[in-house]
Parts: structure tokens; sequence; C-alpha cells
């Protein structure tokens, strides 16, 4: 891409910005925009393309997910330290704390370098995402977008690095795509990856997929014509598409022992959309499906707007026999709830946002002001969004580390990670850094406060032992609580000893 593609390229943002978020901002991102093509000056990406064209493509991705403008302004910058020659006091001195923090957090969870088996590696990066989760989950919307980019332009990297990098975003970042109800991206993600990670799958699927999704389509377009004036005649306003199952996931319903390649079985390789406005009119919109297609006995309709998923998607699915018998699954959603499970955490932030801000966000933005609303509206979601994390087993299971949902991740305060079972102290996490650090425990803190040393520590906090000037014998009160074999075996090894 030449330097003028690119600018071009660039102005194309600033007008779609314009369009949709008014003219502030609009300086902002000329100068990041500059900034940026100065940091990474005379840096080339594999592609052949100047590196700026990806701190583009990423704020591209970032502003289509309707993110805010620090976030955008971020994924301009995103590897200016990293990879280019910027510092963090310049992107403060130009673009606040704000930015730079959601840089550093980009900095952070990029920095994740292979070492030991795999899942070490996988493992590692999700340690490292709930951390910055845990900060601002904008910086985990930043790198999806980083990696999304990557994944399109992975062709121009060697090959190992192109499997490693596939099967990571496979195994770690389609999932948390999906966790966060990021539809869509998921399953670009997926797709994007398949052919690095199980080539011969992935030829085979989408040599045999291209017959069997013309003919569902073709199958659909007559239901859909029939359905179209079914619900006109009945007064709903609607919009249905035919959406095609992504291939990925096609590929895995095909490998499941019930199904065994019989593509007749995969009902859902076309699916019927049908988007209507309210929540009433999708329960009206289905009694109308139902009464031309009969729903398919047990394993008809599936309410996942009385019962959302744990990732939030809502729709109602019902399978149903369509013309000559087949099998063929409708969903019926809102128009909202559409956009949401395209766009999944990032719409909700963008919906609450608009809500609480109104018309004039951008006049505020502006004038400087920040309703304090939004601040409110971002930290509920976030806390919200941590509440499901801590507790989630589930979460671990979607990303196939069930064993690990029994573990805990404690940080040290450099960010190193320690795997302590359920139920560890600060005790034991002591001798887990060091059998020596045993003699030096005066006081625990996590996440900053002070806790008590039988204190039972939980994945994501950060522990901090507060050391005794001098060494001291470890009590024995403390095998009343240790769980490690390694803390029992050191207390026990010194009083035996005295
Ligand atoms: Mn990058």
């Amino acid at each position: 891409m030449a330097q003028k593609e690119l600018e071009k390229h660039f102005k194309e943002l600033l007008v779609n910005y314009k369009v949709s978020r008014g003219n502030a901002g609009i300086d902002i991102l000329k100068n990041t925009w500059k900034f940026a093509k100065l940091a990474h000056i005379g840096q080339k990406r594999l592609t052949g393309d100047p590196y700026a064209s990806h701190s583009l493509a990423v704020a591209a991705i970032l502003f289509s997910w309707k993110l805010d403008l620090p976030s955008i302004v971020a994924g301009f910058l995103h590897d200016t330290i990293e990879d280019g020659g910027a510092a963090s006091k310049d992107i403060i001195g130009e673009f606040g704390e704000e930015v730079n923090r959601l840089v550093e957090g980009v900095t952070k969870v990029s920095n994740v370098r292979l070492r030991g088996s795999q899942d070490e590696e996988f493992i590692e990066n999700l340690r490292k995402m709930f951390l910055a989760m845990a900060k601002d989950l904008r910086v985990v919307l930043i790198k999806l977008a980083d990696r999304l980019h990557n994944m399109q332009t992975l062709y121009a990297l060697p090959k190992d690095k192109q499997l490693r990098i596939a099967r990571e975003t496979l195994e770690v970042f389609a999932p948390l795509a999906e966790r966060l109800g990021m539809g869509e991206v998921k399953a670009e993600l997926d797709d994007l990856s398949f052919p690095y990670v199980y080539p011969e799958a992935y030829k085979k699927v989408k040599k045999l997929s291209i017959f069997h999704y013309k003919k569902a389509e073709e199958h659909i377009k007559k239901m859909k014509r029939n359905l179209l004036s079914k619900l006109a005649t009945n007064g709903i306003e609607a919009k249905i598409d035919g959406r095609k199952k992504h291939l990925y996931s096609l590929w895995t319903k095909l490998e499941r022992p019930e199904i065994r390649w019989e593509f007749g079985k995969v009902h859902d390789i076309v699916a019927l959309r049908i988007l209507v406005k309210t929540i009433p009119l999708c329960y009206s919109a289905l009694g109308i499906v139902h009464n031309f297609y009969k729903p398919v006995p047990t394993i008809g309709v599936s309410d996942f707007i009385a019962q959302p998923k744990p990732n939030g998607y809502r729709s109602i699915h019902t399978k149903v026999f369509g013309p000559r018998g087949r099998i063929v699954e409708v969903q019926i959603r809102t128009f909202k709830m559409h956009e949401e499970s395209e766009y999944g955490i990032a719409s909700h932030w963008a919906y609450s946002e608009a809500k609480t801000r109104g018309k004039d966000d951008y006049f505020l933005e502006k004038v400087g002001v920040k309703a304090s609303d939004d601040k409110l509206s971002w930290i509920k979601q976030l806390a919200e969004w941590q509440n499901e994390i801590s507790d989630s087993k589930e979460f671990f299971r979607a990303i196939k580390f069930d064993a690990l949902s029994s573990r805990n991740f404690v940080f040290s305060p450099n960010g190193d990670v320690y795997d302590l079972p359920a139920g560890a102290t600060p005790v034991d996490y002591a001798y887990a850094v060091h059998t020596q650090l045993g003699s030096y425990i005066k006081g625990a803190k996590v996440d900053g406060k002070v806790v008590p040393l039988n204190y039972k520590l939980k994945s994501g906090q950060v522990v901090e032992i507060i050391k005794s000037k001098n060494p001291h014998p470890p009590r024995s009160d403390w095998l009343n609580f240790v769980v490690t074999n390694v803390a029992r075996r050191e207390i026990e090894k010194y009083l035996r000893k005295n």
C-alpha cells in the first residue's frame, strides 16, 4: 500500500467519523495519525505496507465497533511504544493519561511471549487478559481489534508463526470474543484461523459446503418470500435474511458424533433470521412462523429471550419443517438484539452512552464536559462483567481449560503469575515465591489492602508480602490454614528442628 492510498483510507475514516459523530474529535484524530506515522517512520509490515497501515486498520475496526474516541486514539497508538519510537511521556503530553493507560494496557497484554508448553502460553495469555480486563475492558477490545487485523494479514508471516498465532487466535481470542458477546468477531477470527490450524479439514469443508450452502439458500428463499407476506398481512414490519453458518462452526458441527458429516442433519447451515422492532413482535412472529411451518418435536423452540445465554445472547430459535419436509432453523430477534449479538459488549456500551448522554454528547465532548453518568454506566457494566467472570466456571469450560477452574492464578506486584490450589493463603503464596520468603512474613496485602494471613486468595488478585526486617520462625498456627505441600513441609521442618 502506497502512502497515497494510506492517506486516502485515513480520509475515509475521518469522513465516516464526522458523519456519525460530528466535528469534535476530528483534530485529535488528525494529530493522532501524524503521531502514529512519525512513531513508525521507516517501519514496514511483512506485507510490505508501511507500519502505520496497521495502526489505521486497528483504529478503523474500533470505530466500526462504536468505541469511544480515547479507544480509537489508543488503537492508532497501540504499537507506538512497543514497536515504534514513542515514549509514554510523549503520549501523556499529546493525548493525556487515559489514552496512555489504554496503550500501556495493550502493550502489557501483547508482551506475552511463548515459553514452555503450548498450554502454558495460552494460559499465560489468559491471565494477562484477565488482569488487563480488571483494569479496563477497552484494553481487551483494542487487543481483539489488533488480533483481527493481524489475522487478516497473517499470510505474510513465516509458516511457524502463522500456525502459532492462528492457534492462539482460535483457542484464546475467538472464545474471548464470544464470551464478550461479539458473535461476528468470533466468527471472523475462527474462519481466519481455520485454514492455518486445520488445513486439510478446511479444504474439505470448503469444497463440500459450496453445494450445500447453495441448496439451503435456494430452499430458504421460498420460505422468506412466504413469511414476509404473512408477516405483512398481520401488520408486522420485519426484515428477513439468510444467515450462513460460518465455516469453522460448520466443521465442528459436522464432526459431532450424531452428525458424522451428514450435511442434511445440520439444520442451521443457512438459518432464516427475522428482525422485528419489539419483543412482543418476536412472539407474534413466532406464532406466524409456526402457523405455516410446524415446529419439529423435541428439538423445536429455544427461547433465549426469556433465558439469555450466559454471554447475553438473546434470540428465539425454532426448528421447523420447511417446504418438502426439510428442517430449517428460524431465528427471531429485535433489531437491537441483533446489533448486540454482533458487537457484544461494545454495543452495550455504545447504547448506554447514547442513552445517558443523549443527542448532545458530541457537543459535550467539544466543550470538554463529560457527563459523569457515562462514567458511572461504564463502571457499573465493568462491575457486572467482573462479577460474572470471577465465578465463571463456564468461562473456563468454554475455553477448554476445565482442569484450571479450580486453580487460583494470583499475581506478584511485578505481574509474575503463581498457580496455587483453591483455598491458598498469602502464606502459601510466600512459600511458592521462595521458601526463604516464608521467614520474612510480617503481613500481606491483596490488591493493595492489608488482609489476614489466613485470607483465601482468588484468581486475578495481586498479592504482596509485607516483609519483616529480620528473619523469624514460622508460626505453628499457620499449619491450620496452609494448603500447599511446600508451605506445610517448610513450616513443619522448621518446627521439628527447634
Ligand atoms: Mn499491533
